[in-house]
């Protein structure tokens, strides 16, 4: 009998397959992994992180796998919610080479010899494509991403075929990625399907309850008085939200918001309540809020001056960040994401700068837990009596700190530190000022992060 090179490697290999299966564990096949990225948004414990990896592409196939991962990508952002918030995720393409090109095809007798071992017929069912054994693609995301949240397994197959999961797991027919957008309602939102057949787990989830009852119901905010409840299925209730029997692996007890919907129909748009959750779950990962100047809780002494706060937010897609600013407890008229403080705005002593700012798109209506808001406070303090103020510093490379002190102190001054703004210990005192003096603090503290300056009686 004449074997060639390729049957014989076959052969090997799926003696490798049975002694992995036997012992439990997958073999990767080749392959040295490099991670590109799709989408920088910023730090990767700041936002959410979606990670796309190579399934079954060969080393002269990578280029078309970073290829297929762009548009993969582009397809999840390409529905809303998610088109809106695209600012609150990265994404990476991690690629690594299989030996052979394609998927496991069990019922025909196809095996390939890929990197995660992914397989089609997975429970007697053609379209089920799945990878049975994990710790492969574990050790991937430990060593490239760790802080991985979002995970698509791209099989480089043009059969139909996919599956869900803390894994997504889909093919290059363009229809799966219609599977990706439902498993991506499960992974990421904890959406519960909206269908009636399979086996229940019984929990209540964001879109599937058993309670009928409208004030009840966790999406009564959608409901509107004149929908009947139950809502029966009719060309009238189409668009409305309600308690439409079946769902959840259920056709009875079981009720779902809408008529229709992405976690019930592939290639339907998420229901009112589906979309709600998927937005709070954004947030529950990703601040509105990005960033807020001065960055120390302790903005500065104010004495006859003024100083600006800034706040730098995301941008919701259907309505502007909402920014209410609050000093001492009183709402400012302010709405901007700049605020200029003039010291005749503050009391004598401390005062309390605040600012909250909030996302009010109409895909929530319910956040209990105010996932879509964020506020930052600075202590001001106004030194009534004093005539200096220390004006913001700047640190060296060395730590020390560089600083100015401005304004008149007749009898001098003494800067002094504190950890607590209640105790302040004295670091320097310094004689008769009038004007500007400058200070770099020796030896070098890189522990100091309150300062003040003030002029001797
Ligand atoms: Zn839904």
């Amino acid at each position: 009998m004449n074997i060639t090179w390729s049957s014989r490697f076959r052969v090997v290999r799926l003696i490798q397959v049975l002694i992995a299966m036997a012992v439990g564990i997958h073999v990767p096949a080749f392959g040295q992994a490099a991670m590109m990225d799709l989408l920088p948004n910023g730090p990767a414990s700041e936002r959410i992180n979606i990670v796309i990896l190579s399934e079954g592409y060969t080393a002269a196939e990578l280029a078309q796998f970073r290829t297929d991962a762009t548009n993969t990508l582009a397809a999840l952002f390409s529905n809303s919610p998610l088109s809106g918030y695209q600012e609150h995720f990265n994404a990476f393409a991690i690629s690594v080479a299989s030996a052979e090109s394609g998927s496991d095809h069990p019922s025909r007798g196809i095996y390939r010899n890929t990197y995660f071992g992914s397989s089609y017929d997975n429970a007697g069912i053609a379209r089920y494509l799945t990878v049975p054994q994990r710790q492969p693609v574990y050790d991937i995301l430990y060593q490239f991403i760790p802080q991985y949240d979002i995970v698509v397994i791209l099989v480089n197959d043009t059969e139909y075929g996919g599956s869900g999961g803390r894994f997504m797991t889909i093919s290059k027919h363009s229809l799966t990625l219609e599977i990706a957008r439902h498993e991506l309602g499960h992974a990421f939102a904890s959406l519960g399907d909206e269908y009636t057949t399979g086996e229940s787990s019984g929990y209540e989830l964001p879109n599937a309850t058993q309670i009928l009852n409208r004030s009840l119901t966790p999406w009564k905010s959608w409901i509107a008085d004149a929908t009947a409840v139950p809502t029966p299925v009719s060309p009238t209730n189409d668009t409305s939200v309600g308690l439409f029997e079946g769902a959840h692996y259920n056709a009875a007890g079981w009720y779902r918001p809408k008529s229709n919907c992405k976690m019930r129909t592939l290639g339907v748009d998420y229901c009112e309540v589906c979309k709600e959750a998927l937005v709070k779950a954004i947030y529950a990962q990703s601040s509105p809020l990005r960033s807020q100047e001065p960055a120390a809780f302790l903005a500065n002494l104010v004495a006859a001056s003024s100083q600006t706060f800034r706040v730098k937010t995301t941008t919701p897609p259907s309505r502007p960040m909402e920014i209410r600013w609050i000093l001492n407890g009183s709402p400012m008229s302010e709405t901007g994401s700049n605020l200029v403080l003039s010291a005749a705005q503050l009391n004598p002593g401390t005062n309390y700068l605040q600012v909250n700012v909030a996302d009010r798109t109409s895909l929530v209506r319910s956040d209990p837990t105010a996932l879509l808001q964020a506020s930052s406070t600075w202590q001001v303090v106004l030194e009534a009596s004093s005539q200096i103020r220390l004006e913001r510093p700047t640190r060296l490379q060395d730590g020390r700190l560089v600083f100015n002190v401005v304004g008149k102190a007749a009898n001098g001054m003494r800067i002094e530190t504190s950890s607590n703004m209640t105790t302040w210990t004295p670091v320097a005192t310094y004689g008769p000022m009038d004007g500007t003096f400058s200070i770099t603090n020796s030896p070098a503290n890189g522990s100091i992060t309150i300062m003040r300056a003030v002029s001797l009686p």
